[in-house]
């Protein structure tokens, strides 16, 4: 998914789409995405997974029932026997609250040759021992420069994140808000901050994603959306650390127009921290704005489905066809019993 461009796919990229299809072919999502604790220490504004729709509108993350020790250990390998993803996200609240549980999960889920990737935003030291677990990304969520990032998000501030991850290989993350754009050079002197960084392998960025109708501080108008595009596209020349494919970048200026034509919502399974609870439409919940969407899967996905192969056949078409396929089997199949 990372290295896509339009219009160039290496053979690694075209062997993880058909690992996918075959999985979306049997009825399964090839990725699941749990949030595993309702737990974090922060109260970033504009943090989606504590919105009150992010549930669907009766409890909010802060309220579902979660899990610890070895119950949460075995809740987590169980949706991953029963939906057999070939990539699993962990996300929280605050992954690293659960760090001990972690510390047993994450060599399993690297046993069954899953990819992983957790997100976390660093409060607490990441444990040396997840240095050398294969096929383990870990993503650090930074809310632009120092200065807005430590009003954002103390206590999780620049000082503690680099001294957390030091001695890591990481990705990362920004999602781009109104506040940032507002001052011009701000998004490259972010890259140039964190591509000096020596534990910094990659840099991403996304755009925030708003609920329909939100009126916020964060939301981006188009004139932004227009100026960090061009910006993104630009400085990704310039900046090898910044691994956004340009088709990505370019999605971002033409994000699907509903939940049905993201490919990304579709073949993922995003479970809240009662390790039951399925998130819909996407992992945002709630009502998201997909035609201001910034998901940097989401892009990913769409420059995936826009690509064609030969010329004139679009991937979006055979996922779409492959999608009814597996809906028929999944039907067929018996309903196992909740994790
Ligand atoms: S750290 Fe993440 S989960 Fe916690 S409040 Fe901030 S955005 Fe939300
Ligand atoms: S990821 Fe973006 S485009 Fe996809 S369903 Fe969610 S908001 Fe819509």
């Amino acid at each position: 998914m990372r290295n896509l461009s339009r219009g160039c796919y290496s053979g690694r990229n075209m062997q993880g789409i058909f690992s996918a299809w075959g999985r979306i072919l049997t009825g399964y999502s090839p990725l699941l995405s749990i949030e595993i604790t309702r737990e974090c220490p922060l109260r970033c504004p504009g943090c989606y997974a504590y919105g009150d729709d992010h549930l669907g509108g009766d409890l909010t993350l802060r309220e579902v029932r979660d899990f610890k020790g070895q119950a949460l250990v075995d809740g987590v390998m169980a949706l991953v026997d029963r939906h057999r993803p070939l990539h699993v996200s962990i996300v929280g609240g605050e992954p690293l609250v659960r760090y001990r549980e972690l510390n047993t999960i994450l060599p399993l889920l690297a046993a069954r040759r899953i990819h992983v990737q957790l997100v976390t935003s660093a409060v607490r030291e990441i444990p040396g021992e997840w240095r050398g677990i294969p096929r383990l990304s870990i993503v650090v969520s930074i809310d632009g420069l120092q200065p807005e990032h430590d009003a954002r998000r103390t206590p999780a501030t620049y000082d503690r994140v680099l001294r957390h991850i030091a001695g890591h290989s990481l990705t990362v993350h920004c999602t781009v808000t109104r506040q940032q754009v507002n001052r011009p050079g701000y998004i490259e002197e972010f890259l140039r901050f964190w591509s000096a960084r020596g534990e910094i392998d990659k840099i991403w960025f996304s755009l925030y994603t708003p609920q329909l109708g939100e009126v916020s501080a964060e939301r981006l108008k188009p004139i932004d959306r227009e100026r960090v595009i061009a910006d993104l596209l630009a400085l990704r020349l310039r900046y090898p650390k910044l691994t956004v494919p340009q088709g990505a970048i370019e999605a971002y200026a033409e994000p699907p127009r509903s939940p049905d034509e993201c490919v990304f919502a579709r073949t993922t399974t995003t479970i809240s921290a009662d390790l039951t609870t399925k998130i819909t439409p996407c992992q945002f919940g709630g009502a998201p704005d997909c035609e201001n969407c910034g998901c940097l899967a989401s892009a990913a996905f769409t420059a995936v489905a826009r690509h064609q192969i030969f010329g004139i056949i679009p991937v979006g078409s055979i996922f779409t066809g492959s999608m009814k396929v597996g809906d028929r089997l999944r039907r067929m199949r018996p309903e196992p019993a909740p994790a």
